[in-house]
């Protein structure tokens, strides 16, 4: 029924244990469609009522237990693991591993990875289960396979915007296993090593030079607009796993210091329309999910930028050393 692993077995002994009455169950954007089927299941066998998270969630830095705490007894949430946070309501993670196949994408990557010896291995949690038998595959068709645990992920695993768990890793080139670009990109902008992509989702084997590329391209072009504002937004998520209102404070005085103002703004879910409202601010910085700048650039109308982006701008990094902004929450 499902091409997730929901560990709803589990799950439902779980509330039944604990008696709960009301729970709470969360998923990220690319696993709602399969909300209202598994509350169907969890009502049925269980005597709980299930409100569902419908806010957007990208990760676990975005856990709903604020918006829920006071009304259920639990939160259920799936498709990621723990940051080390303190919620507010007790909050059980179900990894979601997926179902698909992924061996015929690693099996496809060989051919590009033939120049290369020593191969930095990361997936996403969604294929963590897999990342042994990847790696005994890679070794049996003779390559060194390097793996390392980062702070607050396991053993080869890349974590929304942290990169800890490929940092230092003496590798001649990546795999990463999975689906999207962002993952790739940072994992190339920190190591400035060949990155390829085994995507089980379109059994699809690719570089990530090309989109680096057109990233890059359109972040220089928005760093060299905003070095003519003069009034700047700083925005921060109340978001807990995104919540960095001292380097708001920080960035804001950075701003000043160059003669130029700044504002912070308060804003969860930052989309085109709510800052439109903005009109005298000239750009953006935003301190929140690192993804919301490079994934959404071309839905905004005035720059919007990371935090490393605008020490660009204020001549404080160079251009040359320009990497993805991480939030590693330990
Ligand atoms: S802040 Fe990081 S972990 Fe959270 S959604 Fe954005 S990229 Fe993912």
């Amino acid at each position: 029924m499902f091409n997730y692993d929901f560990r709803l077995d589990e799950v439902i002994l779980r509330i039944n244990e604990l008696n709960a009455k009301t729970i709470g169950i969360q998923f990220p954007e690319g696993l709602k469609i399969h909300a209202a089927n598994v509350a169907e299941r969890i009502e049925k066998e269980t005597d709980a009522t299930v409100l569902i998270a419908g806010d957007p969630c990208y990760g676990a830095c975005d856990v709903s237990d604020t918006h829920m705490e006071g009304l259920v007894d639990l939160i259920i949430h799936f498709g990621h693991i723990e940051f080390p946070i303190d919620y507010k309501v007790p909050v059980i993670f179900i990894e979601a591993y997926s179902k698909i196949n992924v061996m015929n994408a690693v099996s496809n990557s060989l051919e590009l990875l033939k120049n290369y010896k020593k191969i930095g291995l990361v997936t996403t949690i969604q294929h963590l289960n897999l990342i042994n038998q990847i790696k005994d595959f890679l070794i049996e068709n003779g390559k060194d396979v390097l793996m390392k645990k980062g702070s607050g992920t396991r053993e080869g695993q890349v974590l929304g915007c942290n990169f800890s768990a490929i940092k230092d890793i003496d590798a001649d080139a990546f795999l990463y296993v999975g689906s999207g670009n962002f993952h790739a990109l940072g994992i190339t902008l920190f190591t400035e090593k060949p990155v390829f992509i085994a995507d089980p989702y379109i059994n699809e084997i690719r570089t990530i030079d090309e989109f680096k590329d057109k990233i890059l391209r359109v972040r220089f072009a928005k760093i060299m607009r905003a070095e003519k504002a003069r009034k700047f937004g700083v925005i921060v998520s109340t978001k807990r796993g995104q919540f960095r209102l001292d380097l708001a404070r920080e960035i804001k005085k950075m701003i000043e210091e160059e003669t130029r103002e700044a504002f912070i703004i308060m804003l969860d879910n930052i989309s085109p329309d709510l800052l439109l409202p903005y009109m005298d601010l000239d750009a953006f910085v935003v301190t929140a999910c690192p993804r919301v700048a490079i994934d959404d650039a071309n839905m905004y109308k005035k720059p919007l930028l990371t935090p490393k982006e605008l020490e660009i701008v204020l001549g404080k990094r160079k251009w040359e050393d320009y990497k993805i902004d991480e939030i590693e929450h330990i």
